[in-house]
């Protein structure tokens, strides 16, 4: 695995090597590195892609700074996890490389109804900032396919349109499914700040979205979704939001549809870990 931490010398090595005809994945992420994240890159490999991955806690993107300042930094591991996992290429840029001329004077982007609702509604700027950074990844790296995971759905909603607002019609997205720890907790770079009791706790967040998928036979949204706020409140979470929304445009929905598909979102925090999770219904 080559490691680059300079923006100039990628964008150089990553040219001469597509000028041999080779095809790049891009899986970009923080770090903290899990089986979810090896699950993106394990794609991109069987689909015959070289793999580049990115490590790089975007300041930009925290809403909450004691959220950006406990975020768990693991990059020596998180190295040998990626050689262990056949990665091609690490870009490991500092903040300076990723936005030389400071933040205000990097390319953001507008990103309408999606930024209003949900985590847009919980974390003001945070889209933006996702934004901002992909937008700037995807400037350097130049990648034949980029690759998200579906465990940040409205994420990988706001990016289709970033590569849609930046003419990036050729490039392909690849949205890899979220991979669980044994009780169904969605894995996350977050899950490390747990204490044993709220790790044993967090899987209900899964068992709420799997009871919102199975009473869409017959039940009403409004009655599931007032069973799930109390049955997380009964274990200690407070709850942002359990919604229910069309997995096309992410409209929010009152009540089941079972003409569209659809997909429930949970956003809930136990002590100051926030965790989030979806299921496709
Ligand atoms: P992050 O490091 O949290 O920014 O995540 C980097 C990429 O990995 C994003 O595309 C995430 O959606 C994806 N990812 C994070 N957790 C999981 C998971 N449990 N399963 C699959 N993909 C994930």
């Amino acid at each position: 695995m080559v490691i680059f931490k300079s923006t100039q010398d990628i964008i150089e090595y990553i040219s001469a090597e597509k000028g041999k005809g080779v095809k790049y994945g891009f899986v970009p992420t923080m770090g903290a590195l899990h089986e979810g994240h090896l699950s993106l890159i394990a794609r991109v490999r069987n689909e015959g892609q070289a793999v580049i991955c990115s490590i790089f806690v975007n300041p930009t993107q925290f809403n909450d700074k004691k959220d950006l300042e406990k975020y768990p930094i693991t990059t020596d591991a998180d190295i040998e996890l990626l050689v262990k996992a056949g990665c091609d290429v690490l870009f490991l840029p500092g903040v300076e490389e990723i936005y030389p001329g400071g933040e205000q004077q990097t390319r953001s982007y507008e990103f309408g109804y999606l930024d209003t609702i949900l985590e847009g509604a919980k974390r003001p700027g945070h889209f933006k900032g996702v934004g901002q950074v992909v937008g700037r990844l995807l400037d350097i790296v130049q990648p034949d396919t980029l690759y998200l995971g579906q465990k940040d759905y409205q994420q990988c909603m706001v990016l289709t349109k970033l590569l849609e607002l930046t003419g990036r019609d050729k490039m392909k997205l690849v949205i890899c499914p979220t991979t669980r720890e044994a009780d169904g907790l969605a894995m996350s770079s977050r899950n490390r700040r747990l204490t044993e009791p709220q790790r044993i706790i967090a899987g209900v967040i899964y068992q709420c979205l799997v009871s919102i998928q199975t009473k869409q036979e017959g039940g009403s949204f409004a009655i599931v979704k007032k069973e799930c706020e109390e049955l997380l409140a009964a274990k200690g979470f407070a709850t942002e939001y359990v919604a229910l929304a069309d997995a096309r445009d992410l409209t929010l929905l009152d009540e089941y549809n079972r003409e569209i598909p659809m997909v429930a979102l949970i956003a809930a925090k136990i002590g100051e870990i926030r965790l989030i999770d979806n299921i496709l219904l």
